[in-house]
């Protein structure tokens, strides 16, 4: 006997992919079954609304699966689509690089305070750690600059490279592969560096959801130490640079106390500390 093949709208989809992926625990599982059932038919989510009624074909079902199959497993969304909102603009995204966080746009808006407020017309930048270059892209997309932006991994910086081409910026962004352990000698000649460092200690990591420590790339949260390695690096380095260094760092929750008293260890006393959105300080202004 043959059965009769079961058509699915649009309407019908979104319910039971909704219902599995709050089932499995994923946040907002409506809007992640919205968002990826938009990627598949590469459509916008007021579309999805206009078209509840829709049949979908077999192979826009047939990718759709596979697609809440691996959000089911817990692999970001972002990797998924391929895709990330930052600063208002739109960045490419694979697992060699971290998901850029809506708190990290606060890094952004710091800079260009910073840059505005000492009137710096065209300030050179470094960033250090970029990955996706979502943060020096999103300061290049604002005002004239000229940025060095380095990172430890090269399939990172491929990924920045094309992320700095579709948001035209590469004028103003050179991308480096450098250590900030070995290949970083001085900071002396930037009016600004700018980082958001593997700041999760290592022993933090077994508590993280299952997205972040399965799926994002592990050199990108944590130094594998305390989380603070890279704030005594960057110190040191501001230290035996000629000049005086500003340098603006994203911190991570609750982190303040360790590296407020990292900061006085070092009898540094020209720094602030910024709150997010959810009020938590966020990010460090050093003056070194
Ligand atoms: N600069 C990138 C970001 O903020 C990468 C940071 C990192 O990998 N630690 O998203």
């Amino acid at each position: 006997m043959n059965e009769a093949v079961k058509t699915w709208r649009i309407i019908d989809i979104l319910k039971v992919s909704e219902k599995l992926l709050g089932e499995k625990g994923i946040d907002s599982p409506r809007l992640n079954a919205e968002l990826l059932l938009c990627n598949t038919l590469n459509s916008e989510r007021m579309k999805l609304y206009l078209d509840f009624e829709k049949p979908l074909t077999q192979s826009e079902l047939d990718n759709y699966r596979i697609k809440i199959k691996r959000r089911l497993n817990r692999e970001p969304l972002q990797y998924i689509t391929g895709s990330a909102g930052f600063y208002g603009l739109s960045f490419e995204v694979n697992p060699s690089v971290l998901i850029p966080r809506p708190e990290t746009e606060l890094l952004v808006e710091k800079s260009l305070d910073f840059i505005k407020k000492r009137r710096l017309e065209n300030p050179k930048l470094l960033e250090i750690g970029t990955g996706s270059g979502c943060i020096s892209i999103a300061i290049a997309s604002s005002i004239t600059c000229e940025i060095d932006a380095v990172d430890i991994s090269n399939d990172a910086l491929m990924v920045a490279q094309i992320n700095s081409e579709t948001n035209n910026t590469t004028p103003k962004i050179t991308f480096r592969n450098k250590d900030l352990f070995n290949d970083i000698q001085s900071l002396a000649g930037y009016d600004l560096i700018i980082s958001n460092p593997p700041y999760i200690a290592l022993d933090e990591i077994q508590g993280l959801q299952e997205e972040v420590k399965d799926f994002e790339p592990l050199g990108a949260l944590t130094d594998n130490k305390d989380g603070l390695e890279f704030y005594r690096k960057i110190i040191e380095l501001a230290k035996y640079s000629d000049g005086i260094t500003n340098i603006l760092l994203e911190v991570g929750d609750g982190k303040k106390e360790e590296v407020e008293s990292l900061l006085h260890k070092n009898k540094i006393t020209k720094y602030e500390f910024y709150k997010d959105l959810l009020k938590t300080d966020r990010v460090l202004h050093l003056e070194i």
